[in-house]
């Protein structure tokens, strides 16, 4: 899941004069308003409909192998609305993570008038993007993929086709949360179910034939234990990275702490917002990160 940007992480470090405001050009207001969020990038695109077509697949597995065919109407109800319930939040969480800006600094925005604005002291350094002519916020990171810097950047996800910055952190770490519980049930499901048919006639636990029946339920087991391992691993490291506030990037380059120290809970809130609710699990509630300041430049 990690793709590191290959390129040096802090670009050009100068003082005001010598940041050549005059090459930069903010791009015409073509894509700004009113244009959804999302990145073309092949590999990513297709990495992101496999995602759909796993999920997809364990549906038809769990729905037509496992629990229609059931005669236990009351078991199969049950885990038929919590199965569905969940992959269906996955995949919302899965949406709202690729097509939310995580964080996008405005391209080119290295202009004369934008610096002169910033009003910056003798002495004082800012760090300007020369890939895409930005001025970067402290804790600002190119993305190679995305081909903009952005904002608290902990890496790209081609699974999501976007980068995990500061804006869609929360529905990342929903969607490895839903991801890791779906394979979890799956894997509970297919154990009984193996459990079932041992006990009575292969014939009538599947509307399959028996092989055909093993083959779909040991390739839904191997996907399961695949992605319960890969999305627990990578919700624990998101929600350590969230509880220390270190980016998986400022963690890998090991760099000094500029920004101050909060508890683990205000870190929490700043990125499932505030206060503490339901909301926190829910893709669709956006989190209230309006007292977040976009632009502290490094001092
Ligand atoms: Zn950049
Ligand atoms: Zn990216």
């Amino acid at each position: 899941m990690m793709l590191t940007p290959s390129h040096h992480f802090r670009d050009i470090e100068r003082k005001p004069q010598y940041l050549q405001p005059d090459r930069c050009v903010p791009p015409p207001r073509l894509s700004a308003v009113g244009t959804m969020w999302f990145i073309r990038d092949g590999c990513g695109i297709a990495c992101a409909i496999v995602t759909w077509f796993l999920v997809l697949y364990a549906e038809f597995v769990v729905l037509f192998v496992m629990l229609i065919p059931s005669h236990d109407y009351a078991y199969s109800i049950i885990n038929g609305i919590v199965f569905n319930l969940l992959a269906f939040l996955a995949l919302a969480s899965h949406c709202r993570a690729m097509l939310t800006d995580p964080g996008a600094v405005p391209k080119g925005n290295a202009t004369k008038e934008f610096i002169e604005s910033l009003q910056l002291k003798p002495g004082q350094v800012v760090y300007k993007c020369p890939k895409c002519c930005s001025i970067k916020p402290d804790r600002a990171h190119h993305c190679s993929v995305c081909k903009r810097c952005i904002r608290k950047m902990d890496h790209h996800c081609p699974w999501v086709n976007n980068c995990v910055g500061e804006n869609n952190q929360k529905y990342f770490v929903l969607f490895t949360m839903y991801i890791a519980l779906i394979s979890f049930h799956a894997l509970v499901m297919v154990g009984f179910h193996f459990l079932y048919c041992f006990e009575e006639d292969w014939t009538k636990c599947s509307s399959f034939s028996p092989p055909t029946t093993v083959i779909l339920l040991i390739l839904l087991c191997f996907e399961g234990l695949l992605f319960l391992i890969f999305t627990s691993v990578m919700f624990g490291t998101q929600v350590h990275s969230i509880c220390t506030d270190e980016t998986g990037i400022e963690q890998l380059k090991k760099e000094e702490r500029r920004w101050a120290k909060k508890t683990k809970w205000m870190n929490m809130k700043a990125v499932f917002g505030h206060p503490f609710s339901l909301g926190w699990a829910s893709p669709f509630a956006t989190p209230d990160q309006g007292k977040a300041d976009p632009y502290q430049y490094v001092v």
